[in-house]
């Protein structure tokens, strides 16, 4: 048997990245053989080893085929027989198709080397097509790599709207679309993921609510860059620039819905945007099953972001309900991740990406001035239940409107 490695792992190396995960390809051995020299199976779709001490991921070579719609509809043919070449036409792309041995030397027969120097994410066959992941894995090095110039060459690009007006992309499922999008809004540039995938058409097939910011104005005086579209993919950069983690960069994302459903006849303006957005973001949530963390702020952020930017305004029992709301008591993380996208969301603004935040000082300072209010001393006047609760608020909103006032001394 012949072993080398392929996919990211030669990429990467050839990119001068770091290295994280290898790949392994095996050509020449079967199951048995595979068994036999204490290789763990795993996988219940494909062929594919663990390595009994280093744990790496080693599969034997295949050739694929489709038989049907989505991911299931696929049939795969894995024998000694299949060869290097054979297996890597199934990749994706040339530059994650090409395959190293042991002493670094490259099989590169799609030409992966000629298009990392070119900058260029291009498919490696048309059997790209059959399978609808791909257009998400694309538009994902797109974001990876676009620090690098990266860009998607214009055939593959066509292919990607090919597939997004077939309808193979309502094939994928939440799990598989999520894991791609989790991953490219991890990326340093997530907004190109979603440029991308609005590029070929497959934005308004999988998030049609974020599709439909594009072309929506703002008012210039709050949003100098107008385009809802174009202030969601900004703020989704804010994020990124500041390393925020994957919670935030959801509710980046989905913050300002809303807007896309506002009358045209009410433009620039989006009367109770944040209430309206609610139902969409629901909808994206539950379509990719996120998870729970990234629904809660995603619909915390979406309600409450306006709240945020006028913190130094509100009166205190406004301030309480938005502290109420958040369970700052006991989720002070989830409230710090709020005051987070909030502030990405004043910075994705053009022109305002320097402009300081001061609201989010200033709600970390309400949410520790709530958090003082001791309990033990309204027990101890015989408060229970009910009432214990109401004299807790109370307190609270003393100690709110001592913050305010002081605040603005
Ligand atoms: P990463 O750095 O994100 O791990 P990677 O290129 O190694 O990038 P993997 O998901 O680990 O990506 O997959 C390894 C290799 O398997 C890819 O480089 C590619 O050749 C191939 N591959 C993975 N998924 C697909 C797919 N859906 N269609 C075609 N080829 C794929
Ligand atoms: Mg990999």
């Amino acid at each position: 048997m012949q072993i080398y490695k392929v996919g990211g792992a030669v990429r990467d190396r050839l990119l001068g990245k770091p290295v994280t995960d290898i790949d392994w390809v095996v050509i020449g051995a079967t199951t048995e053989e595979m068994l036999a020299k204490g290789f763990r199976p795993v996988g219940a779709d494909f062929p594919v080893f663990l390595h009994p001490k280093s744990g790496e991921e080693y599969a034997l070579a295949r050739t694929e085929r489709k038989s049907g719609r989505g991911y299931g509809g696929f049939t795969f043919h894995a024998s000694p027989e299949v060869t290097l070449e054979e297996d890597l036409i199934r990749r994706d792309l040339t530059i994650n198709a090409m395959a190293e041995d042991d002493q670094q030397n490259l099989t590169d027969p799609y030409h992966g080397q000629r298009d990392l120097e070119a900058r260029l994410l291009r498919h490696v066959s048309p059997a790209f097509a059959e399978d609808p992941l791909r257009v998400l894995r694309v538009a994902r090095f797109a974001a990876r790599y676009a620090g690098l110039d990266f860009t998607v060459a214009s055939e593959t690009l066509e292919l990607m709207r090919q597939l997004s007006e077939s309808g193979e992309l309502e094939a994928l499922t939440a799990e598989r679309s999520w894991k791609e999008i989790s991953r490219a809004l991890m990326e340093d540039q997530p907004q190109v993921f979603i440029e991308v995938l609005r590029e070929c058409g497959a934005l308004k097939v999988l998030m049609p609510e974020v599709d439909a910011l594009f072309g929506v104005p703002q008012p210039e005086a709050h949003h100098p860059e107008i385009d809802t579209g174009a202030h969601t993919l900004s703020v989704l950069e804010q994020a990124a620039r500041h390393k925020q983690p994957l919670t935030v960069r959801w509710a980046c994302l989905l913050h300002d819905l809303g807007k896309g459903l506002t009358p045209k006849e009410e433009w620039p303006r989006h009367i109770a945007h944040e209430h309206k957005g609610l139902k969409l973001i629901k909808a994206v949530n539950e379509r990719f099953k996120a998870p729970k963390d990234c629904q809660e702020l995603a619909l915390l952020v979406g309600e409450y972001h306006t709240h945020g930017h006028r913190a130094l305004e509100l009166k205190p029992s406004t301030l309480l309900e938005l502290l109420q709301s958040f369970d700052v008591y006991r989720r002070p993380q989830r409230f710090e991740e709020f005051i987070a996208a909030c502030e990405m969301d004043a910075r994705g603004r053009k022109g305002l990406e320097q402009r300081s935040y001061p609201q989010a000082d200033y709600l970390r300072g309400a949410a520790n001035a709530a958090r003082t209010v001791a309990v033990q001393p309204l027990l101890e006047k015989g408060f229970k239940g009910l009432e214990l609760g109401e004299a807790i608020k109370r307190e609270r909103l003393k100690a709110l409107k001592a913050y305010k006032e002081a605040a603005s001394a």
